[in-house]
């Protein structure tokens, strides 16, 4: 397959070949159009495997940019992780007038609420920032349409459930869920099973 079969928008498909992708990834080939569908996804992926594209590709086709509005949100578990993602979800999305912002503990929190106020279409955070913005209001999720949980397993080891619960509660009923993780143990898995509907599992 190839990402010209995939629809995207031009200027979508402008930033992933500008990006220097030629060919999709394993993941992305059965993932992106899964996940551009609307489908609660489980992908069972490794870093290393193209996972944040697949997810940034699908954040990035169905998002309004006319809406400035956070409507997809992304949670991984650390600092580092979560602008990284930052990073790739902006370059890919470089012919897009996109927003992207990081939500991450050790910044200012002053900071956050002025980039949250001047819109921001998604977020890529981490749980307890996050949480912070959502129950202080700075950060709006009336308009999330996509929750990605990135890394799940870690996410959930390194003791962010409560926070990830919290959080999910503000989101709109039916909002898409993504989980990404290498590995299911039992705390991911009651967590697919209460926030995803019907999920669609791919393992690379
Ligand atoms: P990740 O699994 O997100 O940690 O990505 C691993 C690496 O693969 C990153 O350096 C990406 O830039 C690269 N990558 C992801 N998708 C592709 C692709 N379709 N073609 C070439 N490189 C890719």
């Amino acid at each position: 397959s190839s990402f010209e079969d995939m629809n995207l928008k031009d200027e979508l498909l402008k930033g992933i070949y500008s990006y220097g992708f030629e060919a999709p990834s394993a993941i992305q080939s059965r993932a992106i159009l899964q996940i551009i569908s609307g489908r609660d996804t489980i992908a069972q992926a490794q870093s290393g495997t193209g996972k944040t594209a697949t997810f940034s590709i699908g954040i990035l086709e169905v998002l309004d940019t006319k809406v400035r509005d956070c409507q997809a949100l992304v949670l991984s578990p650390t600092r580092e992780l979560a602008t990284q993602i930052q990073n790739v979800v902006k370059s890919l999305g470089d012919y897009m007038k996109i927003q992207c912002h990081a939500c991450i503990g050790g910044t200012h929190v002053g900071d956050d609420i002025k980039q949250l106020n001047r819109g921001q279409h998604i977020i890529s955070g981490t749980p307890g920032r996050v949480c912070d913005m959502v129950k202080k209001r700075n950060l709006n999720t009336r308009h999330i349409k996509m929750l990605i949980l990135d890394e799940a397993d870690e996410l959930l080891s390194k003791g962010f459930k409560q926070q990830i619960y919290e959080i999910y509660r503000y989101l709109p009923p039916g909002t898409q869920v993504v989980v990404v993780s290498a590995t299911l143990p039992n705390d991911v898995l009651e967590m697919t099973s209460k926030f995803m509907t019907d999920p669609v599992k791919i393992l690379v």
